[in-house]
């Protein structure tokens, strides 16, 4: 038997409510707050991600699906979503037009990671970006979005930590700093980290290996050495966070593997995931569009894993999503069988959810399909109902039964659903 790969998971109609209710509420709260829908390619030019996302984060040195194209184009699996969202941007020259960009996407990722609960190879992401808005509203309006999908969700036990990254040259300012600090620490640090001092040293302080976290405590803070900037541009956003009520720790450790975020930056985690406790991240990355090709643009986003939140999904959440279908239709016999289809087309066409078992060849194994499929009611027609021009209704629960007439059939079930 062939089976799936390793971390890619088939997602089974069980779990579809519980999907489709968390990808309707980030819709609806997405819409709402003006942002419209975007689906990117699941393949891109490896260059793409390589140059956006930094050739040295997790991502990029060892996360990739990579492979070459039949001309030899080296092409990767997407592995987040920005990088393909800016490319369109540019691509189509939306900066050309004066409204705000704002747009957001669901679909598969892919990273080649050890799998376990709540990390795959591929897995889902919903994500926002916002073009164009060098202000502390639009990130304020992002983190907003966030917070208030993942509030109406009902997910427990969550936290939002936000940190300040600067700008460019404040980290320049920064970095060798607490390069100096990270050398002289370097035998407390894991492997991992000793490497990264000199590669992407502030991925270190992100570490969550508990001897760097230990080791990394009382290094220097690059909120000290902030330019007045930039931190002005922080106090605005954490204003705007006051002022509509959105709850926030200060994390002077968050950096985020990715190499294009600036200024904001922001993850919200969970106390009920285990180890893999971040739900959802972003920030705010002015330069990336400009080191694509684009026009200097100012842009925020942030993606959240639809897998973790389907995990944390309260049971009690999903109360108002739709359940089995309401009438069975148990046609048997010659005649009942075509009058039995006739009958489901016809409910169908009236917006009632209507299912049969064809295999089912007597009453009573119907009736055993019917409940088995938690239908509210059946729809009996065998011959004799054929021959006298009326189906037997069938209420699955009180077990009533009343005679409807089989000519414009739904006109005389509905109002018997309706009422029931
Ligand atoms: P982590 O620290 O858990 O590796 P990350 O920083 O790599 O997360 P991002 O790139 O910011 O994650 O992606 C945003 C969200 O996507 C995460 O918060 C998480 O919910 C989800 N996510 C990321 N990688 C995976 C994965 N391999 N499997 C499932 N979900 C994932
Ligand atoms: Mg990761």
């Amino acid at each position: 038997m062939i089976k799936g790969i390793k971390g890619v998971k088939d997602l089974l109609p069980e779990e579809m409510p519980r999907w489709r209710f968390i990808e309707e509420t980030a819709r609806r709260w997405a819409t709402g707050y003006g942002f419209q829908e975007i689906r990117i390619p699941i393949f891109e030019i490896t260059t793409l991600f390589a140059r956006s996302i930094g050739a040295s984060t997790d991502i990029v040195e060892k996360e990739m699906y990579t492979f070459q194209d039949r001309d030899g184009t080296s092409l990767t699996l997407r592995p987040e979503g920005t990088a393909g969202t800016v490319r369109a941007y540019i691509e189509h020259n939306r900066s050309s037009d004066p409204v705000p960009q704002k747009y957001f996407y669901f679909g598969p990722m892919f990273r080649h990671e050890r799998p376990q609960a709540g990390r795959l190879r591929q897995f889902h992401q919903f994500g926002v970006e916002s073009f164009g808005m060098a202000d502390p509203r639009a990130d304020v309006e992002v983190i907003a979005l966030l917070w208030r999908i993942l509030s109406d969700l009902a997910l427990p036990g969550l936290t939002l930590e936000i940190n300040n990254l600067g700008y460019t040259s404040d980290r320049d300012a920064y970095r060798p700093q607490l390069i100096a600090y990270l050398r002289q620490q370097d035998v407390a640090l894991c492997g991992n980290c000793r490497r990264r001092i000199e590669t992407n040293p502030l991925r270190v302080l992100d570490c969550k290996v508990p001897e760097c976290r230990a080791a990394t405590e009382p290094a220097p803070r690059l909120a000290d050495s902030l330019s007045e900037k930039a931190r002005a541009y922080f106090t605005g956003v954490l204003a705007g966070l006051d002022a509509i009520g959105i709850p926030y720790h200060l994390n002077h450790r968050l950096v985020r593997g990715l190499d294009y975020y600036c200024l904001t930056t922001f993850e919200v985690t969970t106390t009920n995931l285990g180890a893999q406790n971040a739900v959802g991240a972003g920030g705010r990355y002015d330069g990336l569009v400009e080191t694509l090709g684009g026009p200097p643009t100012p842009a925020v986003g942030f993606a959240v894993g639809l897998e973790r939140m389907a995990m944390m999904l309260p049971e009690t959440a999903l109360a108002s999503a739709p359940g089995a279908a309401t009438v069975y239709v148990a046609g048997f016999g010659d005649r009942g069988s075509a009058a039995g289809l006739s009958a489901l087309e016809e409910l169908r066409l009236v917006g009632i959810r209507a299912v049969s078992d064809f295999r089912s060849m007597t009453l009573k194994a119907h009736l055993r399909q019917a409940d088995r499929l938690g239908c509210r009611f059946t729809l009996i027609v065998g011959d004799d109902e054929v021959t006298k021009g009326f189906g037997v209704l069938r209420n699955m629960e009180t077990k009533v039964q009343c005679d409807v007439a089989l000519p414009s059939l739904s006109l005389h079930v509905l109002p018997i659903l309706r009422g029931s």
